[in-house]
């Protein structure tokens, strides 16, 4: 028997739910009805409609390796707790050699991604950068995507080269870079900007580089912060923007909504989002940008058990492998940072809520492996080593 849409969503989403089932797209009203109403199943199970339309059950996943190359920055971010300062984090710059011992660390693992950030870091020339992307690109004889430099830092490697923002991401491609990551905005409102990233570009900057990237044929991947000062409309505002500039630019491969991590920044006194606010913002995330692919959820920033839920409110992506994240630790020192998920635990986590796991690469095409994980394995309790 058919259960009316009304006793899953509520009367309340009911005008939306219509607009879900006919493709219409949604506006800044319905957006703010999303984070404002209480019925987060509802909000959920709207999101659920949208990602099983498009991706059905599976759920992708890439085997990736972080590398934060530097944490010395002079941006100064109220909500960053990885940049080195007194009484916090040490100073590290890593050399080539130091990066060729990490990429070494996992020669064994088929990965099939390089993820690279850093802080913007004067003392680094142009040079660095290029060497940089050079070695990650061919550190394996099959290949491996480099994913590098938010839009801060690529305004930061002109700056140091004396070029257009144009003129450094082409020699970056020619070293190899293969796409950007998202971040460098955190949330698109000017007020937000001014109060805890003002050193870094403004919201008009980072489009910029967006559509210079674009341009290029440099795919990119979109990010929002939140759960920091940022208000519910400034939430919706800023995917409204970002769906805005993909009806332009059509670049961008994925978003992923990122949950502020509080400890060790100067916004300390403020709560961590709860798990409520995680799947909430996946969900309204999959639901207004209905021009984008992909909404992932990264599990190190919103758990584990977080993300599992959050495959059932809009998220078809669950990240990947990680080794070494150093943004969000609390000391930040350049030592063992390992965060990973073995492969065995990354489809144990897809699979225990019913999703199918589908590795990926990094533009979602599915990667078929001779030796995928048997069915009815024995895995290791699921954990984070
Ligand atoms: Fe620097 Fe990035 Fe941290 Fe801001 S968020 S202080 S730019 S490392």
């Amino acid at each position: 028997m058919a259960i009316a849409p009304e006793r899953l969503v509520g009367s309340d989403l009911m005008d939306i739910y219509r607009k879900v089932e006919s493709g219409e797209r949604l506006n800044h009203e319905d957006g703010l009805l999303l984070y404002r109403t209480p019925n987060l199943t509802g909000v959920g199970y709207l999101a659920n409609i949208v990602r099983e339309r498009r991706h059905g059950a599976k759920t992708y996943y890439v085997r990736n390796q972080h590398i934060n190359y530097t944490n010395i920055c002079n941006k100064f971010c109220k909500f960053c707790s990885f940049y080195a300062k007194k009484g916090g984090p040490a100073p590290y710059e890593m050399d080539m050699a130091e990066v060729k011992r990490r990429l070494d660390w996992h020669k064994d693992i088929p990965i099939t991604e390089v993820h690279m950030v850093g802080g913007i870091n004067p003392r680094l020339k142009y040079d660095y950068y290029l060497d940089l992307v050079r070695l990650v690109a061919q550190s394996r004889p099959e290949g491996v995507h480099v994913k590098a430099f938010t839009a801060v830092e690529i305004v930061q490697i002109a700056q140091m080269g004396k070029v257009t923002i144009e003129q450094a991401l082409r020699d970056l491609m020619d070293a190899g870079l293969d796409s950007l990551p998202g971040g460098g905005i955190e949330i698109l409102s000017d007020r937000v900007h001014q109060e805890l990233f003002g050193k870094k570009l403004n919201g008009e900057e980072w489009k910029e580089v967006a559509r210079i990237s674009a341009k290029l044929g440099l795919p990119q991947y979109a990010t929002m912060l939140y759960g920091h000062i940022e208000t519910d409309e400034e939430r919706v505002d800023h995917l409204i923007q970002i769906r805005e500039l993909q009806d332009e630019t059509a670049h961008f491969l994925t978003m992923t909504p990122l949950s502020f991590h509080p400890e060790a920044t100067e916004l300390e006194n403020i709560s961590q989002p709860t798990a409520d606010t995680d799947l909430r913002n996946i969900a309204v995330s999959r639901l207004l940008l209905d021009n984008f692919d992909h909404i992932k959820s990264f599990w190190i920033m919103n758990t584990v058990p977080v993300t599992q839920m959050a495959l059932w409110y809009g998220a078809d992506d669950a990240d990947g492998l990680v080794h070494e994240y150093e943004i969000t630790y609390k000391d930040g020192e350049f030592g063992n940072k390992s965060q990973a998920l073995t492969h065995e635990n990354m489809v144990r986590m897809i699979e225990e809520v019913g999703r199918i796991p589908v590795e990926r690469d990094s533009f979602y095409n599915e990667i078929v492996r001779e030796e995928p994980v048997a069915a009815g394995r024995t895995l290791k309790p699921l954990t984070v080593v």
